[in-house]
């Protein structure tokens, strides 16, 4: 029907209510964005967890020679990619699958298990695709309440779960209060958890936690079928724009995730990136980007600490700073002043630990316009 302009408007469509009712994922807003909006220059974006290096050149040549195949459909099934994953990890290939960023295989999974009126419990706050995928599929994301110490509340957790329950998501460290729980305790968790419940481990920052907490795959794959862990080349590896992540767990999961994959959807230009970010060569040069953002990380909690704030154990690449009513006003200063931060409106602001120069600047921002309560 052609559209008049007389009637009153009429929806395109019946969009389903699910979709409807959707919050809209928010992105880091783009220093170009702040640029514009504060009528400023030379802003710097510490919104959205980015890694402040490149990528290898060893990766960034991979991804020019895969370039010259674009013409090609790539593999669907991202096999390679796959194999040499399998290879690392010491699990079979049919236990690893790869996805256009560890959030496809979140909507993969929400596709897989989420009918109408399911359930999902996941510590809130966290991260903010959770709701998104969770919804999208008609179900109900249960918010657990972290602890005053933003910490999870694991018993909590366990005790939320219900018979309408078919995921657990755990992002460890979590975004966006950076705080990690060990994976003694997921563990402890995974057992009170019923059989037909997967829980997903999301470990988008695992690179930047200390070691000490333990490895999910190693440890708690072979004990608990139901439990996967993802993990991503967005943030250690610096590959955010590239889109490729990945799910370990058992067959008939990482089956279920694979039957919900768009077809192509890790572009070939990703599996040549991921592929070469899995050479040893890559390995040692995204170790030292890895290293040097955890020591600034070091440095910017301490300077934080020594001016009197309080924030929690920071063991991803950003710091939390659990600022409450006063969250938008803190962050709409340091974003005038050009350094763009990510508020968590009433809640706080998540700061991603950037170059030495640009935490130089977010610190000395912060302390012309904020003190701590
Ligand atoms: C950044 C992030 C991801 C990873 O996203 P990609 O899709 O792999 O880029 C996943 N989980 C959490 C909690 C994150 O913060």
């Amino acid at each position: 029907m052609p559209s008049s302009e007389t009637e009153p408007a009429k929806p395109v469509g019946r969009v389903r209510p699910a979709v409807d009712a959707l919050p809209a994922y928010k992105p880091g807003k783009a220093a170009e964005q702040a640029e514009r909006e504060h009528n400023i220059s030379e802003a710097i974006k510490l919104a959205s967890n980015e890694n402040p290096y490149p990528p290898p050149a060893a990766v960034v040549q991979a991804v020019a020679e895969a370039c010259r195949g674009a013409n090609i459909y790539c593999d669907h099934r991202a096999t390679v990619v796959r194999e040499a994953l399998a290879d690392r990890l010491e699990l079979d290939v049919e236990q690893v699958t790869v996805g256009a960023g560890s959030v496809a295989l979140l909507y993969q999974l929400a596709t897989a298990y989420v009918d109408p009126g399911d359930e999902v419990v996941t510590p809130w706050i966290s991260f903010e695709a959770y709701p998104i995928s969770v919804q999208t599929m008609g179900g109900t994301l249960v918010r657990v309440p972290l602890t005053a110490e933003h910490a999870f509340d694991l018993d909590a957790v366990a005790a939320a779960v219900t018979e309408r329950t078919k995921l657990v998501l755990l992002a460890t460290p979590n975004n966006p209060t950076g705080n990690a729980v060990s994976t003694a305790a997921v563990g402890r968790l995974a057992e009170s958890i019923p059989d037909d419940v997967v829980v997903l481990v999301d470990e988008a920052y695992r690179e930047f936690a200390d070691p000490a907490l333990g490895d999910p795959v190693a440890e708690l794959l072979p004990r608990f079928d139901n439990l996967a862990v993802a993990r991503t080349f967005s943030k250690a590896y610096g590959l955010a724009s590239l889109r490729v992540g990945y799910v370990m767990g058992h067959t008939e999961v990482v089956s279920a995730i694979d039957k919900c994959l768009m077809p192509f959807n890790v572009n070939g230009l990703a599996q040549a990136a991921a592929l070469a970010a899995l050479s040893d060569e890559v390995a040692v040069e995204a170790q030292a980007n890895i290293d040097a953002i955890r020591a600034e990380r070091a440095r910017v909690a301490a300077a934080l600490a020594a001016d009197g704030w309080d924030i929690p154990d920071a063991q991803a690449n950003f710091v939390w700073m659990p600022l409450a009513d006063r969250t938008d006003d803190v962050c709409i200063a340091l974003e005038q002043r050009g350094v763009v931060v990510r508020p968590f409106s009433g809640i706080g602001i998540r700061v991603t630990i950037g170059t030495p120069a640009q935490n130089d600047r977010f610190l000395a921002t912060l302390a012309g316009v904020a003190q701590p309560a």
